[in-house]
């Protein structure tokens, strides 16, 4: 069982690590938390703070609270310094390679019977848990973006992933204030088979001329009652990784309609990623 007393460790301190970070910290969890990047720590600290301030300005938050959230986070520089946490959650770059190389590393590196959970939104689950000396405690925990503001967590098992696992991780999204929602291991699990082509679809809309980006989001918004338009939403999610998600249907379900439309292949290529690079289908100077 987890233990809120024993330290917890997140690898990766980009936009979900450090969502994921503070959650936990804000929960009440000691976070070991290791990035390649040390700026990518900095960042990530000088943010979460900055978020934990704002709820305590709105009253949301006692600034003793906020402080000793932030005092349970320690970032550290080298991977072997998170010590023995009873569960390590990857959330690094959306590549197979690293991911990989990753998980090989922080194998030996949880507390014997722990858990190792990947926040891919892509990967197959039960691949990377095949790399793992026990896959039947590796799974899949899909937050959502902003971790500290979305509910949801698609909890995805793999193959060999284990039951006992499956509930553990399930009591311990709740422990941290998330609604966990089981899904089996599947191309883009279900969140992303069925959001991918829906934007997808909003990027050809586009292309062929039929409104512009406005529009095709005013239409969903509007009329379909979604808090945001599609292709917003890819701005918001990034161009490159609804293209790399796209990629990974097309290739492993086999079927045409997964195709990633190409005027989204050429935002990507010409570098508008959304807001991260300030533009996108918007612009956000
Ligand atoms: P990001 O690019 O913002 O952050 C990735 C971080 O991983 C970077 O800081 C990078 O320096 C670090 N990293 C790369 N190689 C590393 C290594 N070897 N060791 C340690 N750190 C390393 O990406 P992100 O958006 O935070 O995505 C992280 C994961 O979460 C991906 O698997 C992604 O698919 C998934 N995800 C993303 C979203 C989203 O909306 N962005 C939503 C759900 C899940």
């Amino acid at each position: 069982m987890i233990d809120t007393k024993k330290p917890i460790a997140v690898i990766g301190a980009g936009t979900m690590g450090r969502g994921i970070v503070q959650v936990f910290a804000q929960s009440g969890f000691d976070v070991k938390m290791h990035d390649a990047v040390p700026a990518a720590m900095e960042s990530a600290i000088a943010s979460i703070g900055k978020m934990l301030n704002r709820a305590v300005e709105k009253g949301k938050m006692e600034k003793a609270d906020a402080d000793a959230a932030i005092g349970r986070i320690t970032p550290v520089d080298t991977l072997s310094d998170i010590g023995r946490p009873q569960m390590i959650i990857e959330a690094a770059t959306e590549n197979p390679t690293i991911k990989i190389e990753i998980l090989k590393s922080i194998d030996p590196l949880v507390e014997p019977g722990g858990i190792i959970a990947t926040n891919t939104s892509s990967i197959s689950v039960t691949k990377l848990g095949a790399v793992m000396s026990a896959p039947g405690r590796f799974i899949g925990m899909h937050f959502f973006n902003p971790v500290p503001l979305m509910k949801l967590v698609e909890v995805v098992s793999g193959l060999e992933t284990s039951e006992e696992t499956i509930k553990e991780t399930c009591d311990l999204a709740e422990t941290v204030g998330k609604t966990p929602l089981k899904v089996n291991d599947h191309p883009g699990f279900v969140s992303n088979r069925v959001l991918m082509p829906m934007i997808n679809e909003a990027v050809f809309t586009l292309q062929d001329g039929v409104a512009d980006a406005e529009t095709i989001d005013g239409v969903m918004k509007m009329g379909m009652n979604h808090p945001m338009g599609p292709l917003a939403l890819a701005d918001l999610i990034g161009t490159d990784v609804c293209l790399f998600i796209l990629e990974v249907l097309h290739r492993d379900l086999g079927e045409d309609r997964y195709r990633p439309c190409p005027l989204l292949r050429k935002m990507v290529d010409a570098g508008r990623l959304g807001k991260k690079t300030k533009r996108g289908f918007y612009s956000y100077e």
